[in-house]
């Protein structure tokens, strides 16, 4: 890596999406409006996807801003979603990447479907969300939310997501993805450093009881993401007492997808102590500097 990461700044922003997969805007376009926020440190986590890791590093290193590499995994857990945040993993790790293929490439299947089920009831095409989608990126219900609301069945994605492409909308698919085991193991596996996204959102407290966090503790779990606008009061107070229980990594970020929701860059972030942890615990780095 070009640039030592030890010499990182502040403030510190660790969860971001660009167009690779269901942000609005490309990976430089996003590292310059990091820098444009006052944002200092920068990680981009787009879903299923590192595409976008040559493209921002090269952008942050010439705005003065460092940018560190990572992704937002897809898991389930039941048949709840479980997003599993990705830090300085190696890109060209083969198992990561066989199962990320499988991931994006059901998405796209599974995509089709949803589009198949709403084009019986509204003009929509596959070609619509195609035209929503960038060129290799991980798609997403963000997309079709595009889609629709370009076609005027919705007035924002907002309005699609309690709607049309709510699980119980009448037009849902599941996507397939790994258990946040089979997640933990395959980003250490890689050298990165796993760490639970938003865990403590309304119905995803299920992943932070006692008994299945401990197994992801114990397979390699670094850390819970705290300050995150969709945990609960309630839940950061259980996600603190599991930190202190398990001796876990705390973080916070925006979670930023450009126009694609109303998370503004930096509205949460993470403390210097936690990011030394992460660069601490990325057995990819430690192999790389
Ligand atoms: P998917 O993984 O394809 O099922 O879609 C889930 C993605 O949709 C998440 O990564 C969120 O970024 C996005 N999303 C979920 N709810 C909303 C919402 N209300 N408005 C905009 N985007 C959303
Ligand atoms: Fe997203
Ligand atoms: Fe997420
Ligand atoms: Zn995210």
């Amino acid at each position: 890596m070009a640039q030592d990461l030890r010499d990182f700044r502040e403030p510190i922003d660790l969860h971001t999406h660009s167009s690779i997969s269901d942000g609005t805007e490309s990976p430089d376009e996003l590292m310059r409006a990091a820098a444009g926020a006052g944002v200092g440190t920068v990680a981009l986590t787009d879903h299923d996807s590192s595409a976008g890791w040559a493209a921002a590093a090269e952008a942050a290193s010439e705005l003065g801003i460092t940018f560190i590499p990572g992704m937002e995994l897809s898991t389930r857990y039941g048949w709840k979603s479980v997003h599993m945040l990705a830090y300085l993993f190696d890109p060209t790790d083969e198992p990561l990447n066989a199962e990320l293929a499988r991931i994006r490439e059901g998405r796209r299947s599974r995509a089709e479907t949803m589009v198949s089920r709403l084009a019986v009831d509204y003009d929509l095409s596959w070609d619509d969300v195609a035209a929503h989608t960038a060129p290799g990126a991980t798609v997403g219900r963000p997309h079709i939310a595009d889609a629709l609301v370009a076609r005027g069945v919705v007035p924002d994605r907002s309005a699609a997501f309690a709607t049309l492409l709510h699980p119980r909308g009448g037009y849902y698919e599941p996507i397939y993805a790994p258990t946040p085991l089979d997640g933990v193991r395959l980003i250490r596996g890689a050298g990165g450093v796993p760490v639970l996204a938003h865990p403590a959102t309304r119905g995803r407290e299920g992943i932070i009881q006692d008994v299945y966090l401990g197994r992801l503790v114990d397979s390699g779990l670094a850390g819970l993401e705290l300050d995150h606008r969709d945990n609960t009061e309630d839940g950061k107070t259980a996600l603190r007492e599991r930190a202190d229980r398990y001796g876990l990594i705390l973080t916070g970020s925006s979670d930023y997808h450009g126009a694609g929701k109303p998370n503004r860059l930096g509205e949460n972030t993470t403390a210097p102590e936690s990011l030394e942890r992460i660069l601490d615990e990325s057995a990819y780095l430690a192999r790389t500097a």
